[in-house]
């Protein structure tokens, strides 16, 4: 037993140290990338970590108890035939509203403190036996041993009257250590077995009382596939779910998209869904916390396997273990609502210029357009709301006058100025053109203010009292068009008819203003598209499934240059 358990625990390190030194360095070749791998999907974690996680199963099949090893693979410790039970840290709780919490109240309460009998045991079933003897009594495994424990109490003077009146004097007062866990039955005080590792094993729960049943089980609402780890280091659960990666991607496209869209398009997302869950589980950002992937955007959305269809679920199955790749490379395939008219290569709007993801014209998407919400956006701000909210970014600010953008090859918006009345500038660039405003794209003009679309500075006409050419601004002041003055000053700026612009070298002020009654009071950005912009638009896949393209068309479309197959 215990060196059967040291070999575990051999192989356990082994695996650990095989993951680090195969850590990508460099991109992921085709040969490091597998098919269906078993991942881990941090659910509840960090701030929501929970006291107590209940499991429902769906099959009423029972849960075998065990840990996951360095491989995810399952050992299996124990078992119940119960359907409803409740993983809760070993701390005191209290059973309140459906969930077990720390607050204590007048629900059944789950103490951490336990009656220990003397002896160890070989096995679950012996432990379990010995343990159906007292009230109260359970299997645990603590560090490798089976051990039998009693009761629940809230503290040790309870503790030490029950071993008085069930006259267990050869019992011990005992308690677990930060990572202890306890399953119980929902709903009640009993225990059915208790979890304790100091050696870096967590408690995984499988439903299903053999290893080829799929089961389903609900969890906070959400109806999972595959097992749960359950770690903690004295303070709440972190719950983690431990499942196949091709059960993964048939939650993500349920998340990420509707089930009801057309299977092109579900499988267009798969392959992404699929591609992109792996690159961001090599690259290790939640291991730390004791899972390859989180259930948020930060990786990407995952709630379960909830509202499965036919179109899911061969969306998922007609693309098994396909990934995209790039020169032989495992791709971040990144993806978004809608473009609005075009993509955008991503280095116009982060950092890097990745050669699969290339901004370029759309010429499916509108004609879905009048089925996606907000398709067509505007936003008004008032020169004041504009001026604040800017300064509220910390570009302090003497009252904006004008906006000006520049725009990419594909016509988003890739740099945006602000001037203020002092001719000061605040230029911003790539996603914050996007971002710093709240604007749902990057797609899109401004007008009003004193800016015009895409004004760059030499396109404005300029008017001044006679006309002609002055070579200095300066000590002349001008008022724009909602009345307000400002001084030029050393730098040279005009009135034009909606505002001030800055003015750059040998300007020369000629022409007329027409007009001059615009909005001068607020500025309105009119764009269209939600969404990053890089990489696939989902309501792209769309119109294009619904115009009879496939996945692979859809994929080819959207990724410049890539190719869809198994490692
Ligand atoms: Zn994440």
């Amino acid at each position: 037993m215990r060196q059967k358990r040291q070999y575990k625990m051999m192989r356990f390190i082994v695996s650990l140290v095989l993951m680090a030194l195969f850590l990508p360095a460099a991109p992921a070749q085709a040969a490091q990338v597998q098919v269906n791998p078993a991942i881990r999907v941090g659910l509840y974690f960090g701030s929501n970590a929970l006291p107590g996680a209940n499991l429902l199963n769906q099959a009423g099949s029972g849960y075998r108890f065990g840990y996951f090893d360095g491989g995810l693979q399952f050992t299996q410790l124990g078992y119940t035939s119960q359907t409803a039970i409740s993983m809760v840290k070993t701390q005191n709780v209290w059973y309140s509203s459906g969930q077990y919490t720390a607050t204590p109240g007048s629900g059944a309460a789950v103490g951490c403190y336990h009656l220990q009998l003397p002896g160890v045991y070989y096995d679950f079933q012996s432990a379990q036996a010995a343990a159906s003897l007292y009230p109260g009594g359970f299997p645990a495994w603590i560090d490798g041993v089976y051990q039998v424990r009693v009761g629940a109490y809230l503290d040790g003077v309870s503790a030490q009257a029950a071993r008085s009146s069930l006259g267990l004097d050869g019992a011990q007062v005992a308690g677990t250590s930060g990572g202890g866990v306890s399953v119980v039955e929902t709903g009640t005080s009993r225990i059915l077995f208790q979890f304790d590792s100091t050696e870096g094993l967590w408690l995984g729960v499988k439903p299903g009382l053999d290893e080829w049943t799929k089961t389903e089980t609900i969890f906070r609402n959400n109806v999972y596939y595959g097992g749960f780890q359950y770690q903690r280091s004295g303070g709440d659960l972190t719950v983690v779910n431990v499942l196949p990666m091709e059960d993964y991607v048939q939650g993500v496209i349920l998340s990420e998209m509707m089930a009801t869209w057309p299977v092109e398009a579900l499988k267009a997302q798969a392959v992404c869904a699929r591609t992109y869950g792996y690159w961001h589980m090599l690259r290790r950002k939640h291991n730390a916390a004791g899972f390859d992937l989180c259930n948020g955007v930060c990786c990407q959305a995952y709630r379960g396997i909830a509202g499965m269809t036919d179109s899911s679920r061969r969306a998922v199955e007609e693309t098994y273990g396909e990934y995209l790749w790039y020169n032989g490379s495992l791709t971040e395939p990144v993806y978004f609502n809608s473009d609005g008219g075009a993509t955008e290569s991503a280095v116009n709007v982060w950092t890097e210029d990745v050669p699969y993801l290339q901004g370029r014209l759309d010429p499916y998407e509108a004609a879905v357009a009048d089925q996606i919400e907000k398709y067509h956006w505007t936003v008004t701000f008032t020169r004041q709301e504009l001026s604040d909210l800017l300064s509220s970014k910390g570009y302090a600010n003497s009252g904006i006058v004008s906006v000006s953008t520049q725009t990419s090859a594909t016509g988003n918006v890739v740099s945006i100025t602000f001037t203020d009345a002092a001719g000061k500038n605040f230029t911003r660039t790539k996603e914050a053109c996007r971002t710093l405003l709240g604007l749902r794209s990057q797609r899109y003009t401004v007008s009003g203010g004193g800016g015009g679309s895409s004004a760059a500075v030499p396109s404005v006409s300029y008017y001044v009292e006679g006309g002609g050419t002055l070579a200095s601004l300066d000590g002349v002041y001008a008022i724009d068009g909602s009345g307000d003055v400002g001084a030029l000053g050393g730098q040279t700026y005009a009135v034009t008819s909606s505002g001030v612009s800055p003015l750059t070298g040998d300007a020369s002020f000629s022409g007329t203003a027409s007009g001059g009654t615009s909005g001068g009071n607020t500025f309105t950005f009119t764009g269209s598209g939600w969404g990053h912009g890089v990489g696939m638009s989902q309501w792209g896949a769309y119109a294009m499934a619904q115009s009879g393209h496939t996945y692979r068309d859809i994929l080819q479309f959207y990724y410049t240059g890539i190719e869809v197959r198994q490692p």
